[in-house]
């Protein structure tokens, strides 16, 4: 891409010359290169580690009887050379900027007994200077690829780029560390340290961005809440993250909080339910986790209770069709289907409807089942009264529209259930004629 200023020009003119990695980083790399298998063939199993060829041996993991490293046992039909490929990432400074160095690490294994190949390419920079926008100078990658990059091109700036399909953007790489990385001074004044972007479990890039550009990401490395820090990068937005002031507070009463995930849902859950946010009694508890049980308990009722409340103001709204309702279904109110372990019965009221919807968890009284004409709404249950599945029928059809056990699922006795109403079909048709004599003469 064409640099549009001076400072991009300045990318495209370095980014190839950085100065490359030393030895001893690559010794670094591949003493702490991650995958470590073993591919087992038909007959033989060959260490990738160390290239030796060893009789099969079993378990899922096994050692190396050349190496003696520990294997990852993966079952293979032919042998491959490419083994396996990963990220790691250099802290560099070139000039005065920030530059987060991106290398493509390939694991390669070409012959028996020979250690196996690493080839080390740098594909894609990150730089920050604090002032500009940080800029992306990169490899290109292959047409339709997420990061197959191609290593015969140089490096050069580029737009960011977010795949929606793999829903993450491929410059954010955060690959393992490599050692001897460097911060600029800026960086350090502002709390961040080399072993503080290393260990923590976010992008590299973004934990120096946001401490770049952010004075509440600053707040929080510095006084310690680094947990805080990497959870709202993320999860949240930094720049308004709704509950800084609490964080503060608990800052002020001198408490880290450890579990960041699970402290952020226990603000929001003493939010949702009207208790003092502000107050270091609830934000600051001494056993979060227990605090936390405590308010899902009480949220829950909540729900509960509005839920409730919501079915109680939809009954009174619907007297019509109430009336109509238990009218419609009169004559079926005495009809039992049953074969000794299943009792098929309607349900006789608008209210049992809204209470086997509660209980079921499906939405048969909120999507308003009850107004349909020409349909059974019946309830299977087992021998101890329990509700097993709820059926719409269709009178018209004479047919199960359907069958559906609790939060929607089909239970397994689905199908004993369906038959036992569909040999019940003339039963059914007996109580509908008789509905429909009563209505003629009424
Ligand atoms: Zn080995």
């Amino acid at each position: 891409m064409k640099a549009r200023n001076a400072y991009g020009q300045f990318i495209n003119d370095n980014c190839n010359h950085l100065k490359p990695l030393s030895e001893k980083q690559v010794e670094g790399i591949i003493r702490t290169y991650p995958e470590k298998t073993a591919m087992m063939l038909k007959t033989k199993t060959i260490c990738t580690c160390c290239g030796h060829e060893f009789e099969n041996m079993p378990g899922k993991t096994i050692t190396c009887p050349n190496c003696h490293k520990k294997l990852e046992v993966k079952f293979t039909h032919h042998r491959y050379n490419r083994i396996s490929a990963y990220y790691y990432t250099l802290l560099d400074i070139y000039k005065g900027i920030e530059v987060i160095r991106h290398f493509l690490v390939t694991k390669y294994l070409y012959k028996k007994d020979s250690k196996p190949e690493y080839n080390i390419n740098e594909v894609a920079q990150v730089w920050i200077d604090g002032k500009n926008k940080p800029k992306i100078a990169a490899r290109p990658v292959t047409p339709f690829s997420f990061d197959r990059w191609l290593l015969q091109y140089d490096m050069e700036l580029r737009q960011r780029y977010y795949h929606n399909y793999y829903s993450s953007d491929r410059y954010l790489i955060g690959g393992y560390p490599i050692s001897g990385g460097k911060i600029t001074p800026i960086l350090k004044k502002r709390g961040l340290s080399v072993k503080t972007i290393n260990s923590a479990h976010t992008a590299q890039e973004d934990i120096i961005e946001n401490v770049y550009y952010n004075s509440f990401a600053e707040f929080l490395l510095k006084v310690g809440q680094i947990k805080m820090l990497e959870y709202i990068i993320n999860h949240e937005s930094i720049k308004n993250y709704k509950y800084e002031r609490q964080v503060k507070i608990c800052n002020r009463h001198k408490y880290i909080i450890e579990d960041a995930s699970l402290w952020h849902d226990y603000i929001e859950l003493l939010d949702e339910n009207n208790y003092d946010i502000h107050s270091p009694h609830y934000i600051c508890p001494e056993n979060l986790k227990l605090s936390h049980d405590w308010i899902l308990k009480i949220n829950l009722k909540r729900i509960k209770k509005e839920e409730e409340e919501k079915l109680r103001e939809q009954i009174k709204q619907d007297k019509k069709a109430e009336k109509e309702y238990e009218k419609r279904i009169k004559n079926f109110k005495n009809m039992d289907i049953t074969d000794g372990n299943i009792h098929i019965k309607v349900l006789p009221t608008v209210k049992d409807v809204a209470e086997e919807g509660v209980s079921m968890h499906h939405c048969i009284f909120r999507c308003k089942y009850y107004k349909k004409k020409d349909t059974l709404l019946m309830s299977a249950r087992n021998n101890d009264g329990e509700r097993v599945e709820t059926i719409e029928y269709d009178l018209k059809k004479m047919i199960v529209v359907q069958s559906r056990g609790v939060c929607n699922s089909q239970t397994n006795m689905h199908d004993q259930i369906i038959n036992l109403i569909n040999s019940n079909k003339s039963n059914i048709i007996k109580f509908k004629n008789h509905s429909l004599r009563h209505k003629k003469t009424v």
